[in-house]
């Protein structure tokens, strides 16, 4: 499964959103998230997202490894997002921080 890690907090672009073929993202007040249940590996949101944020699974560092756990749980507890948001105040300083 593909997963959404911690450069999304914060940016939440929402581009991923507009390519995913089977809705699996999820969306909070902070970020999106991949519902792994519906994930088909397609791969892709991966290069649509601007910073970066999205890997499969089994590519993330050790230290990130923990945002499988968290996709997972926050999947179950938010809404479906189904077309894309403004990203979030901040977002391309953000971007730029993160060098893209
Ligand atoms: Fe959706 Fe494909 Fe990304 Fe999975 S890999 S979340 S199916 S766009």
């Amino acid at each position: 499964t593909y997963v959404v890690t911690d450069n999304c907090r914060g940016c939440r672009y929402t581009e991923c959103v507009t390519v995913c073929p089977v809705e699996c993202f999820h969306v909070d007040d902070t970020m999106t998230y991949i519902d792994p249940e519906n994930c088909i590996d397609c791969g892709g949101c991966a290069p649509a997202c601007p910073v970066g944020a999205i890997e499969p699974d089994y590519r993330l560092a050790a230290d990130k490894k923990f945002w499988i756990d968290v996709n997972r749980k926050r999947a179950t507890e938010t809404p479906v997002i189904s077309a894309r948001l403004p990203p979030l105040p901040g977002a391309d300083e953000r971007k730029v921080a993160l060098g893209r």
